[in-house]
């Protein structure tokens, strides 16, 4: 037996076998042959997603390259690479993603596979660049599918938390290469969300961070901008936050004075690069997370009630919330489905205790209309998924078709889906 363990520590497995295939022939073997699979990308999610006492596939190791489509606007790409690893080879081709989130560590089908977005009203997440999968189903076989070669089983992959086939190629939308210039600002909260409107009309990205005990934010815009050679600045202040964070674990109280200090710390920075490199941030220490996408015209009440609780309640946060904008679309297991959307994210520093916190918010989150990250915590039953989700019941039949013994499958999942067995 080996182990497993997820990103922040929350979330260890111990499958019977480990599996890193470095062909296609190997991998539909090993998934022609277990009972039980489960597929990790680079384990950076938060929910038991890739638990499993069965065989637990890494495409790590997966041989392939990047094709570029004839018109450029898409490339076909190893699903198993980190984004990171994508963007770079990109870049080379002359070519960017439409929309990054704060890390490029994931591997793209990890990222795919929970609508993992950034931060744009007019962007979808990286699900909505998806233009085609090659599959690896349940009994071994391979197949393409996309929007009209077996369009249903499409549809369902698009986001699927890795339960209706293995990916093993995506096609991806891509646009020309560009560049982009960070700008970080302090600012009061209560200004930027009168302005969230015209700030998020105006920036092509916008988002904030917000520690609950502060009256200001750390404002964040990414703008195009035209060749330059400016250097990427790496984040003076980690050293200080890992301080700051160890100093609240070892006395919980401080934490709002902590936050206090952290927030008058706050200073204006710029940074400008090729855009790969300018949308992922450091993110070395580690934390649990909680995230809810909520209808665009609750965001700020939500948002400003969920500091309200963590205050009243006094909660020991160290982490700031994270506030962006994500565009509508329409993929069945979407947070996003018919958006568009604000994402509210929750922190807690990986060493103090989150259970308690997470459901003093998490009550706001869901009495807004809001749903979760799958990948993040949260603490839907199959009912709500049902509930909250208009095609669930024909994404569970599709479902049913590709993987009918449940072999992707894990505890979690049967759980969290069960309508769909
Ligand atoms: C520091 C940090 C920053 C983050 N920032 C953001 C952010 O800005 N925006 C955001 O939306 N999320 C963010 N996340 C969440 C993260 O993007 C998701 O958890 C994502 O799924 C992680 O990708 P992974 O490769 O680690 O996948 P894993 O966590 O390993 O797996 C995720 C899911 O993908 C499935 N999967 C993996 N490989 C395959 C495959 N080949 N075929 C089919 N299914 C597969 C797995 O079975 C699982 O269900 C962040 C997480 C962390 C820890």
């Amino acid at each position: 037996m080996a182990q497993w363990r997820n990103w922040s520590g929350s979330v260890v497995a111990t499958p019977a076998q480990l599996a890193r295939p470095r062909t296609e022939a190997e991998l539909r073997a090993i998934v022609a042959k277990a009972e039980r699979v489960r597929l990790a990308g680079t384990g950076h999610s938060f929910m038991p997603l890739c638990e499993t006492d069965g065989v637990l596939i890494s495409l790590a190791d997966m041989e392939g390259e990047v094709e570029v489509a004839a018109d450029r606007a898409s490339v076909w790409a190893p699903a198993g690479w980190p984004i990171g690893r994508l963007t770079e080879e990109l870049w080379r081709a002359g070519l960017s993603l439409a929309n990054q989130g704060d890390i490029d560590k994931q591997a793209i089908a990890g990222a795919l596979a929970t609508a993992t977005h950034g931060t744009g009203r007019s962007l979808g997440s990286l699900s909505t660049f998806a233009r085609a999968f090659r599959l690896v189903l349940a009994d071994g076989q391979v197949v393409e599918c996309d929007a009209g070669i077996d369009k249903e089983l499409f549809e369902a992959a698009r986001v699927s938390l890795g339960m209706i086939g293995v990916m093993s190629r995506v096609k991806l939308a891509v646009l020309p290469g560009y560049r982009l210039r960070e700008t970080m600002l302090r600012a009061p909260l209560d200004k930027v969300l009168e302005d969230w409107d015209a700030l998020a009309e105006k920036h092509r990205h916008v988002e904030f961070f917000v520690f609950p005990y502060s009256e200001h934010v750390a404002l964040k815009i990414l703008e195009i901008v035209e060749a330059g050679d400016d250097p990427v600045e790496k984040d003076p202040g980690r050293g200080v936050f890992q301080a700051v964070c160890d100093l609240a674990a070892l006395s919980p109280r401080m934490a709002p004075t902590l936050q206090r200090l952290l927030t008058r710390a706050i200073g204006s920075s710029q940074r400008a690069a090729p855009a790969g490199r300018i949308f992922p941030s450091e993110r070395e220490i580690r934390f649990e997370e909680m995230e809810y996408e909520m209808p665009a015209a609750v965001g700020a009440q939500t948002l400003r009630a969920a500091i309200a609780e963590v205050r009243r309640l006094r909660l020991p946060i160290i982490f700031p919330f994270e506030f962006r904008t994500v565009a509508a679309d329409d993929i069945w297991l979407s947070p996003m489905n018919a958006g568009p959307c604000v994402s509210i994210s929750f922190h807690q520093y990986a060493k103090m205790p989150w259970r308690e916190a997470f459901a003093a918010v998490e009550a706001g989150f869901r009495a807004g209309g809001g749903r979760p990250h799958w990948a993040k915590r949260h603490t839907l039953t199959s009912a709500d998924v049902l509930r909250l989700y208009p095609m669930a019941g024909r994404w569970g039949e599709v479902r049913r078709r590709a993987d009918p013994k449940g072999k992707f499958m894990n505890a979690h999942l049967r759980e969290l889906f069960a309508f769909s067995l």
